[in-house]
This record gives C-alpha cells, sequence and structure tokens, in this order.
C-alpha cells in the first residue's frame, strides 16, 4: 500500500517523468501536507533524529557565546536581528539566549527571527521561545535589512535538496527517480547540457561510475544570506555535517527511527539529508567579497568556546547521575568517532571589523 505523498509521486512521475533528486526531497520533506518536516516533530528520542542542541544545553551555551561576542564586536548596537536557520524545536535559540542573557544590553537590543517552512515546528517554537516573541520567515527576502543580522543555523544546510549527476562512459547522467513495476526505483538520465553545475575540484576526480552532488538550493540560500550580511554588516555561523573540499560520492541518506534507511522507503517518514559541501559554499562567500571563517571540526570549535570548561563547571553542582550524563554529552558533541569530526562549523563576517571567536 503507497502512502499519500508516495501517490502523489507516483502521479507527478506519470506525468512529467523520472523525477531529479532534488525534486524528489523537496516533495518529501517539504510537500505541505504529506512532506516529512510539514506534518510531525522529527527530534528527539521518540522521533528519528537528535541534534546537537538536543543532546546538551553546553552547545547552545558555546554557540550563544559566539553570538554575544559578535554582538559585542559590532560595537553592541541598539538593535540587531538575532536570525536562527531551521530551528528546530527552538531548543538551540532559546539555550543561546539564555547563555546571552548576563551580557548588559544583548536582549534588550536582539530581534528574534526564525527562518522555518515547517507548521508543526513552528507551533513548537511558538512554545519553547514565546518570551521572546519570534518572527518567521518562510525566505530570508522578508527579514529586516535595516539593523546588523547575526544568523545561526545547526543542521539546517544538510537539509536542502541537492541534484546528483553520474559520470559514466558516455559521459554525465543525471540520476533521477522513476517507478517501475510498482517500485520507485533510481534511473539516469542522459545530461545534454555541458555539467558545469558539478564543482570542478569534484568533477576533475570523478570517474565512470562516481556520484557528484550539487547543492542549488543551499548556494542560492548563501547568496542571498551574504546579500543580507554585507547590506547589514552581519555575520553567520552554520554547523553541519559534511566536507571542507569538493569531491565525488553519493552523501544522500535516509534515517527513520535513528536507523538509516534506503532513501526509497519510508518516503515521507524518513529524513533525508546530504552532506554540506563547504567548499562550494565558501566560494559563494568570497565572491561576495565576505569573510570566511574556518569550516573547523565541532570538537575544536566547541572548545575554542570552553566547553570543558563549562562541562566541569556543571559537573561540580551536579549529582552522580547528573555527571554522568554531562560527560557522556561533551564526548557525544565532541569526540572524533561522534559528532566531533564530521560536523563542521563554518562562519561568515562582512567587514574588517569582525573576528568571530572560535576558529
Ligand atoms: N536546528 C535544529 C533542527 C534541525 S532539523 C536542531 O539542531 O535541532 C532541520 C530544520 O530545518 C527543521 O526545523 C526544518 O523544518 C527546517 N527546514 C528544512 N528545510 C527548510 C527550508 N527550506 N527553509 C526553512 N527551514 C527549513
Amino acid at each position: 500500500m503507497s502512502n499519500p505523498l508516495e501517490e502523489f509521486l507516483i502521479k507527478q512521475i506519470g506525468l512529467h517523468g523520472p523525477m531529479s533528486i532534488d525534486q524528489f526531497m523537496s516533495v518529501a520533506l517539504g510537500h505541505p501536507e504529506y512532506g516529512y518536516y510539514m506534518k510531525q516533530d522529527p527530534l528527539g528520542r521518540g522521533g528519528d533524529f537528535i541534534t546537537a542542541p538536543e543532546v546538551s544545553q553546553m552547545f547552545g551555551e558555546m554557540l550563544g557565546a559566539w553570538v554575544a561576542d559578535v554582538w559585542v564586536q559590532m560595537g553592541s548596537p541598539e538593535k540587531f536581528t538575532f536570525l536562527e536557520c531551521g530551528p528546530g524545536r527552538g531548543t538551540l535559540m532559546a539555550d543561546m539566549m539564555r547563555a546571552a542573557k548576563g551580557v548588559p544590553g544583548f536582549h534588550e537590543a536582539c530581534a528574534v527571527h526564525l527562518l522555518e517552512t515547517s507548521l508543526a515546528l513552528k507551533e513548537k517554537q511558538a512554545q519553547s521561545l514565546k518570551d521572546y516573541a519570534p518572527a518567521w520567515h518562510d525566505t530570508l527576502e522578508s527579514v529586516p535589512d535595516d539593523v546588523p543580522v547575526i544568523c545561526v543555523g545547526n543542521e539546517f544546510l544538510d537539509a536542502l535538496p541537492v541534484r546528483q549527476f553520474e559520470k559514466t562512459e558516455d559521459g554525465w547522467c543525471e540520476r533521477v527517480i522513476a517507478h517501475e513495476d510498482g517500485a520507485f526505483v533510481f534511473a539516469r538520465r542522459a545530461q545534454q547540457e555541458n555539467p558545469v553545475l558539478i564543482p570542478e575540484r569534484a568533477r576533475k576526480k570523478a570517474r565512470p561510475g562516481d556520484v557528484c552532488e550539487v547543492g542549488a538550493a543551499a548556494a542560492s540560500f548563501m547568496q542571498n544570506l551574504c546579500a543580507l550580511l554585507k547590506a547589514t554588516s552581519g555575520a553567520a555561523l552554520f554547523v553541519d555535517y559534511g566536507h571542507e573540499k569538493s569531491a565525488p560520492g553519493d552523501t544522500l541518506q535516509a534515517v527513520h527511527r535513528h536507523e538509516y534507511c534506503d532513501v526509497l522507503e519510508h518516503i515521507g517518514d524518513a529524513d533525508l539529508t546530504a552532506h554540506v559541501d563547504f567548499d562550494v559554499l565558501a566560494d559563494i562567500c568570497f565572491d561576495s567579497q565576505m569573510n570566511v571563517q574556518g569550516p573547523v571540526e565541532q570538537a575544536r570549535f566547541l572548545k575554542a568556546l570552553g566547553i570543558v570548561q563549562r562541562a566541569e563547571k556543571l559537573s561540580a553542582a551536579a549529582d552522580a547521575r547528573q555527571k554522568a550524563d554531562i560527560g557522556l554529552a561533551l564526548q557525544r558533541l565532541t569526540d572524533a568517532d561522534q559528532m566531533g569530526s564530521l560536523f563542521k562549523v563554518m562562519g561568515i563576517s562582512y567587514g574588517a571589523g569582525l573576528n568571530p571567536a572560535g576558529f
């Protein structure tokens, strides 16, 4: 039995032919009624995956310190926009705001803005962030550009759709999703145009059989964000899993109830992500005359901001069980075989006056 989202996809493929991977991701994640992010809160133990802010408050505290420091470096402007992209349950924003509370004037100057498309998650954010009266946006276009913007995004870029191209003996093909004999299958569509979209470094390395990814949605998001940061002399910080240098590789993955599953299984009920190509995004920033910090591994960033000392401080006031939890959370966020290495942190800022911490 197909679910309603699968029925929708079958109809679309019937009408228009096989579907590119980015179209598939957009529908599977963002269909207004049946999309994965639209109908549920996917985070936490009862959901499909756990993110760093859900692991421990320490993550948000470190990012809050980064934001407060940037704001002070900006000269403590009287008003600024604190924008979070893809805020999930609002946990990260709540922790960052709490951490920055001690910085005189920060809360008074700050207007919280959230870039979010999921109705289910907007409801959660409205609850967890009610003290800060946030404003929501579906795209960057409506974010005010008359005061400095400080922007943060954790596991946001990886949710943006990618296209995939495969090198074959006969040239490049686009990977697409077809529906044959009652099942969704991957197929190839010959690529007429020169694959200029493929990052050059990956294209040069690719051999027949290799897949290269193109994060067109992340690229256009980054272009728009750079324009906003430039207009407002702002800064941004992104944390995500990805690679520092473009390379061939199929990184599209599906996660359902904390387990990896086939991308074509549990459609609309599994999270779909692709690794972020920081190489390409950094180039876009450079082209827009931005300064780029990193990317560095998450462990290095969090340690530079003092997460080990913070864990010690929290432990000093904790009972034995809480101490153990704090230790485990610290490991989870910083150990190389957990989130410490795969996750990268990249900073972006405009103007010579800013030297964001942690890099
Ligand atoms: N940052 C949170 C949640 C990460 S999950 C955390 O770390 O816990 C990805 C988030 O991005 C969700 O809030 C999802 O609804 C949002 N999102 C996904 N695609 C989006 C898009 N195109 N525009 C805005 N938000 C999006």
